[in-house]
């Protein structure tokens, strides 16, 4: 859907006029008329008042032109769980199960059970064990459970050939995972972790040192 037919559409729903749209964002009818022709778009000031007033994110205003997604837990966001900033306005990043109020919240699980309740939270655990088993990896055992863990614990450093190190995880978002001995033995274990985008698996010696990265795969 283009800008223009957006416009129109939530203007009509809120049963305003050109005119009266127009005093409720401080610009001209005539403004509101060129958007509706599609001549040209507001501005990003006039963005977010629009998207206070309609209550639509500013990407639904553009015709969602993107697919957003939550950067913490990794859901896809649409208007009604999008977070929103103290003062109402959306926040686009985020999913409002982890970032409510001016703040992470960092117990997405926690929330997406009082939403989706324990069965739907339990079948998704369920998924993403029957996903980490079927990547087979060599020398590690099945997986059973996985746990709710903080991104700052896990959220291990990973050297790259080129001497370059990087980090996978958000220390602000809460990921399911677990740890595993290997099955041949030896000081290594196992850690697996996910969320709705993507499942990762390492390897690492006692509290987490030496880690080396076996799989990280967008789901
Ligand atoms: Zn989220």
């Amino acid at each position: 859907m283009d800008v223009k037919d957006v416009i129109l559409e939530l203007r009509t729903k809120k049963g305003l006029s050109q005119d009266q749209l127009a005093e409720r964002v401080h610009v001209t009818r005539q403004a509101v008329s060129r958007w509706e022709n599609g001549e040209t778009i507001p501005n990003t000031e006039t963005l977010k008042l629009l998207s206070k007033l309609f209550d639509v994110s500013i990407n639904t205003l553009l015709g969602s032109p993107r697919q957003m997604v939550c950067h913490c837990c990794g859901m896809s966001l649409d208007d009604s769980t999008t977070s929103k900033e103290i003062d109402g306005i959306f926040n686009e990043e985020y999913c409002k199960w982890c970032y409510s109020d001016g703040e992470f919240t960092l117990d997405f699980w926690k929330r997406y059970v009082e939403l989706g309740g324990e069965e739907k939270f339990e079948e998704f655990k369920k998924q993403l064990i029957c996903e980490f088993n079927a990547l087979n990896v060599e020398g590690m055992p099945k997986v059973e459970s996985l746990n709710v863990l903080s991104g700052s614990f896990i959220n291990l450093e990973y050297e790259l050939q080129n001497g370059k190190k990087v980090k996978f995880l958000d220390d602000n978002a809460t990921y399911l995972g677990n740890q595993l001995p290997c099955e041949f033995g030896g000081e290594r274990c196992f850690g697996i972790a996910a969320n709705m985008q993507f499942l990762l698996v390492c390897t690492y010696e006692a509290n987490g040192t030496n880690p080396e990265l076996v799989i990280y795969k967008k789901r």
